[in-house]
């Protein structure tokens, strides 16, 4: 008996892994994050399969199924939105597997903010903009480290994805708007690839004022940085002059 991390990807069943649609087809039994995997991923599962939501379960509980199960001898599917690694709070689980002696594995599945990304047609690195991504959050009732306070992490104007923050939008602006200037594009992706997913595009002056009449706080990326603008230096990867390992360019 093993208990398998799945990453559910960000909603659109299209975006599981193959490994990932195979697992949860043949599952006998899943505990999946009720409040952020889709519908649509959790309809692959066998009618006859144990399902068991652990949004409103505490670890304990958890770790009482994954016990039951070890005793039927049922391998578990660990469902986690996006990618297991990313705010997954498997640690916990891990740790707790490990003291009742059964193995795990993780399956990696497209996180939101790279759904996020394809939402919005963009690339998130740019040549002389940007050649660092930070994937960070604002800090709630989960506290920060100072020194990845979001106003430090801005100095670096890297491209910022910020997850569980859709709630602190006006501070985050507040805070960025020094750093990158208040014409520096940011993005909201609302439930990035499912079917009522919405993009919300701005910059920081005025994306609070668009979201103000939209009541989105949660399930929603924030993507801040220059390289979501297009008229800006490109990669030179393609340029017909340039060399480089694979390809002779034109220029000597
Ligand atoms: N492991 C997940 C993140 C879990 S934390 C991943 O890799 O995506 C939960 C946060 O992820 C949400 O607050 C939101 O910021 C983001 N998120 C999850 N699914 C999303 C989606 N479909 N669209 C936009 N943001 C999403």
């Amino acid at each position: 008996m093993k208990v398998i991390f799945v990453g559910a990807g960000p909603g659109d069943p299209e975006l599981l892994t193959v490994k990932a649609a195979r697992l949860l087809k043949n599952c006998r039994c899943c505990i999946y994050a009720g409040s952020l995997v889709s519908p649509r991923v959790l309809a692959l599962l066998p009618a006859k399969a144990g399902k068991h939501d652990s949004a409103a379960l505490a670890l304990p509980e958890i770790v009482e199924l994954y016990r039951r199960a070890q005793k039927r001898n049922l391998n578990v599917i660990r469902l986690h939105s996006g990618d297991p690694s990313i705010y997954g709070a498997i640690r916990e689980q891990m740790n707790e597997l490990d003291k009742l002696g059964i193995g795990y594995e993780v399956v990696p599945g497209v996180s939101s903010f790279q759904a996020a990304a394809a939402a919005l047609k963009t690339e998130l690195t740019a040549p002389e903009i940007s050649q660092t991504i930070i994937l960070t959050r604002t800090s709630g009732r989960t506290p920060l480290p100072r020194e990845q306070e979001l106003d430090r992490l801005a100095q670096t104007r890297a491209t910022l994805c910020l997850f569980l923050s859709a709630a602190n939008l006006k501070a985050v602006v507040r805070t960025l708007a020094k750093h990158y200037g208040r014409d520096c594009p940011i993005a909201v992706v609302y439930r990035a690839s499912w079917p009522d997913q919405r993009v919300i595009r701005g910059t920081l002056a005025d994306i609070a004022s668009k979201m103000a009449k939209l009541n989105i706080r949660k399930t929603a990326m924030l993507i801040v940085g220059r390289a979501l603008n297009r008229d800006i230096p490109v990669s030179r990867l393609y340029d017909a002059a340039f060399s480089h390992g694979c390809r002779k360019g034109s220029r000597k």
